[in-house]
């Protein structure tokens, strides 16, 4: 494939950003304080486009969360949940996504129509890892252009992963042991599976 032809993005939006200069970081040490101490951003980098295709995007043929997983922890008809890439420090962070090829521009009524109900088991069975008091979710779709979603469990009492901030922490927390990750997947899969579709427990 040739090299990508880009330039800086020239919209009025834009055309106001300090390219090159480093933002103040005070907004998230003021504005998260129970997370953030001292922050350095870097410079804003020039705004490019087009930008890179995302995985699956020119070849869906491609497409990693097309293909068969061994991370597949349940799934129904219409929708997978994928978790226990690495073991971090969070209690549970998992991938939610249409076993189909959709983009969310394009994925049919009944497939998006799914997720609602889907979204409150999820959320059920994330808080029902001990020690899981929330479940968030988040969907960025900025690696792969397949339609996914980010369930991540915040620890019961831990009021310095409140909001976005959470998935920063997964990062930070020590890792839980192996034993413990696999339990937590068990524990989804299972409550997944008990409201319909098929659980993959790890063994
Ligand atoms: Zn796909």
């Amino acid at each position: 494939m040739s090299e990508l032809e880009q330039h800086p993005a020239d919209t009025a939006f834009h055309a106001r950003l300090p390219i090159g200069e480093r933002p103040d970081a005070a907004p998230l040490t003021d504005g998260l304080p129970w997370a953030f101490e001292e922050i350095t951003m870097r410079p804003l980098e020039p705004m490019l486009v087009p930008e890179k295709p995302r995985g699956g995007e020119v070849d869906p043929e491609s497409c990693s969360s097309c293909l068969p997983s061994e991370h597949t922890i349940w799934h129904d008809d219409l929708w997978q949940v994928r978790a226990g890439w690495d073991v971090g420090g969070l209690p549970f962070i998992g991938a939610i996504s249409p076993r189909e090829h959709w983009l969310l521009e394009d994925a049919p009524h009944e497939v998006l129509a799914a997720y609602g109900p889907l979204m409150q088991r999820i959320s059920q069975a994330v808080k029902s890892i001990p020690g899981v008091a929330r479940c968030h979710f988040a969907r960025w779709n900025d690696g792969s252009a397949h339609l996914h979603l980010w369930a991540l469990a915040r620890p019961a009492g831990m009021m310095q992963g409140r909001g976005a901030v959470l998935a920063f922490w997964d990062g930070m927390l020590p890792a839980m042991p192996q034993e413990m990750g696999a339990e937590h997947i068990r524990i989804v899969a299972e409550a997944l599976a008990s409201g319909g579709g098929e659980a993959f427990p790890r063994t």
